[in-house]
């Protein structure tokens, strides 16, 4: 049985990795000359299972405000007017309780270690490298404030069975020396999160399964059309149709757009971050495992002799440009945390990058065989990653994987469904 996946980011290439475990003939398209060139190319790098809290909040209105008036808010709102963002926006507020918060958090924390699970026995069965460690990570607080919202959050993800320990400033900088010179309050540690290049992950595991056979055809732009007879769709790749028994999307933010070429509406909005990627001048003023500012939201994460920083969350639509403006706040947030760690001085060894994170309203990824009243189980979505893509990819391939065999899948997807 041929299986064809669309997209060869982090969640198209663990997807392949669960496919071909199951015996599959599989084929992967690509429109890039290689994999993990759009939004898995330079996220943060955390593997942040005790993160995977959903956006919507009882306390969103306040802050959609401040995303609307305030032009140094880490969530922007630059296209208030775009339709696709008024619809997306309005499931979102529907999500906007207690009652969906806690459930929506129970199926996303539970999923996440499911997930975390699923990556770590890929690692060990492949031995692919990509600086994986598990070593915990650490958010550090500048405010009271910030703090007293970071032990709400460990009581919260402690009764979903995460370990969360308040550091006070001392016992931080015990854990990490290189906190020393800052002016913080104190720190949440996450003890069972992890960190690790998701570029290098991608890339080595489609190397693995290229020398197991799996086919990777890159530079291939890949359509869709559904046809008004008999309400069948057709999937092309640089315009010649492609036959297999099954196709699985995993096309991140672009899903959005093949959906709508067959007249499906994805709920997906395209929510723009922006990575940077920084020389390490001086190791011991420099973090020894990856973290956030919970004042700034600014994620660092030590990779090899860099160090990446990322933040921000901007609705303005599928827009990947930049501005010096936008890494201000990097810059800022990290010299404050751990002042001189960084070579800020050559510019050529900076990389700037943006790119959008697949966002769905409730937060939690599409795993599902076609919604579609026409769908004929042959096509099985797996996207809608948002923040949290590296985190969940290996879990989210392998459920995806147990569509596509039409088996019970190993991760109780009602759990991720709308009540
Ligand atoms: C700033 C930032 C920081 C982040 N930090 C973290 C983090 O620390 N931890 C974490 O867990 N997650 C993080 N994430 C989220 C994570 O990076 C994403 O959820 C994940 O990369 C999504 O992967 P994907 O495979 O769905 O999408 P993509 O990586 O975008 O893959 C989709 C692929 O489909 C291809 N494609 C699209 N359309 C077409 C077409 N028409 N024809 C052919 N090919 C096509 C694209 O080229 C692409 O390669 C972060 C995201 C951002 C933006």
């Amino acid at each position: 049985m041929k299986v064809t996946v669309l997209g060869a980011g982090l969640i198209g290439v663990a997807t392949a990795y669960y496919l071909w475990r199951d015996g599959y003939d599989v084929e992967v398209l690509e429109r890039n000359d290689d994999a993990a060139c759009e939004t898995s190319y330079a996220n943060a790098g955390l593997v942040s299972a005790s993160r995977a809290l959903p956006w919507p909040t009882p306390s969103a209105h306040r802050t959609i405000w401040r995303a609307l008036t305030d032009i140094n808010a880490s969530m922007r709102i630059i296209k208030p007017l775009d339709p696709r963002l008024w619809k997306w926006g309005g499931e979102f507020l529907s999500y906007a309780t207690e009652s969906e918060f806690e459930r929506l958090a129970r199926a996303k924390l539970a999923f996440a270690k499911f997930c975390q699970d699923q990556l770590q026995a890929t690692l060990a069965q492949t031995g692919v490298e990509c600086g994986y460690r598990q070593n915990g990570l650490l958010y550090v607080c500048k405010s009271i404030a910030a703090f007293e919202a970071a032990r709400a959050r460990a009581k919260l993800v402690a009764s979903h069975g995460y370990e969360v320990r308040m550091l006070s400033r001392a016992e931080a900088i015990a854990l990490e020396p290189s906190l020393r010179n800052s002016d913080f309050v104190g720190a949440s540690f996450a003890v069972s999160d992890a960190q690790g290049d998701s570029r290098a992950f991608t890339r080595a595991l489609v190397r693995y399964l290229q020398a197991r056979g799996v086919k990777f055809r890159f530079g291939v732009q890949i359509d869709a059309a559904l046809s008004v007879v008999d309400r069948g769709y057709t999937i092309y790749a640089n315009s010649e149709e492609q036959h297999a028994d099954k196709f699985v999307v995993a096309l991140g933010p672009r899903s959005y757009h093949f959906a709508k070429q067959m007249s499906l509406k994805l709920p997906l909005y395209p929510v723009k971050g922006f990575s940077l990627t920084v020389p390490i001048k001086d190791r011991s003023r420099a973090p020894t495992r990856g973290g956030i500012c919970e004042d700034t939201l600014v994620a660092y994460c030590p990779l090899g002799d860099t160090m990446r920083l990322t933040t921000g969350a901007h609705f303005a639509g599928d827009d990947t440009t930049f501005t010096d403006h936008d890494f201000i706040a990097h810059h800022e947030s990290f010299e404050s945390l751990f002042p001189g760690a960084l070579d800020w001085s050559d510019e050529s060894k900076i990389e700037r990058w943006a790119c959008l994170r697949p966002m769905t309203p409730s937060s939690l990824p599409i795993i599902t065989t076609t919604v579609d009243r026409f769908g004929d189980g042959t096509l099985i979505w797996n996207c809608g990653h948002g923040h949290i893509g590296w985190t969940m990819c290996c879990g989210s391939g392998k459920v995806a994987a147990d569509l596509v065999a039409e088996r019970s899948p190993e991760f109780a997807l009602n759990q991720l469904q709308k009540a």
